[in-house]
């Protein structure tokens, strides 16, 4: 087969080079579909964890602080770049921090998952789109699946080996689909804003503290 220049032979392939995989996008003719992730550390602590959403931005961002350094950073689908940048600018505006230190990367969706690109071609991790479709984490399933190949060396065993992840994130996209859609999150999180929602949950968080203290 010919990879850009080059002509390679093989009698078995394996695709573990990511979410932009090379292989994939050669054999298939597409990439798969991804989350752009951007990030900037600021060299300070800010003393903060929080979890922003944006109305138009199918995604959400926040600030993370740790000992001696903060991490701001927000999430999203592809073609958001408007709203996108525009997160990014409102979250390090508010928090002084530097934006020419920042790193954009990727992560798969859990949409387009392959496992298999042919009898002899396989594909693990994030070259097999195998990521939380809720959360894009993904290495625990690129060792679940490299282990799973490793045990099941041919087409069949390993798209039956995989079977149960599949079923995992087929109920992970209905979630997002249907309990965290845009026009969900937004009441919820209006109610929870507007003090209406966050007296209960105040209430249920203090009521746990005292069956605790009462143990
Ligand atoms: C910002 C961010 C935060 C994340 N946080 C988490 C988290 O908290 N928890 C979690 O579980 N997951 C997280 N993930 C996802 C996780 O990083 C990936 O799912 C995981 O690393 C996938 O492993 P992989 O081996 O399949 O791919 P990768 O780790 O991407 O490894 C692929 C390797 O292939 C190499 N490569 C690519 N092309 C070629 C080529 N043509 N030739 C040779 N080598 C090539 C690359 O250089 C790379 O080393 C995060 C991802 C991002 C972007």
């Amino acid at each position: 087969m010919q990879i850009g220049d080059d002509i390679i032979q093989y009698d078995t392939l394996i695709g573990a080079d990511g979410v932009s995989s090379q292989l994939r996008r050669d054999i298939t003719g597409k990439s798969q579909r991804a989350n752009m992730y951007i990030g900037c550390i600021s060299q300070t602590d800010l003393n903060k964890l929080e979890i922003r959403f944006w109305d138009k931005l199918k995604g959400f961002g926040g600030v993370i602080s740790n000992n001696n350094f903060s991490m701001i950073g927000v999430g999203t689908g592809n073609g958001q770049t408007k709203v996108f940048s525009h997160a990014i600018e409102q979250l390090s505006n508010e928090n002084n921090v530097d934006t020419r230190l920042k790193a954009c990367s990727f992560a798969p969706t859990g949409n387009n998952i392959r496992l298999t690109l042919g009898d002899n071609i396989f594909l693990i991790g994030d070259a097999a789109g195998l990521a939380s479709p809720l959360g894009s984490e993904g290495i625990y399933y690129a060792i679940l699946s490299a282990k799973m190949l490793a045990e099941n060396f041919n087409k069949t065993g390993y798209i039956h080996a995989m079977k149960k992840t599949r079923k995992h994130f087929r109920r992970e996209r209905f979630y997002k689909k249907f309990v965290l859609n845009s026009f969900i999150r937004n009441r919820v999180f209006g109610l929870y804003r507007r003090q209406i929602l966050k007296k209960t949950v105040d209430r249920f968080a203090r009521s746990l503290l005292q069956k605790d203290l009462s143990k």
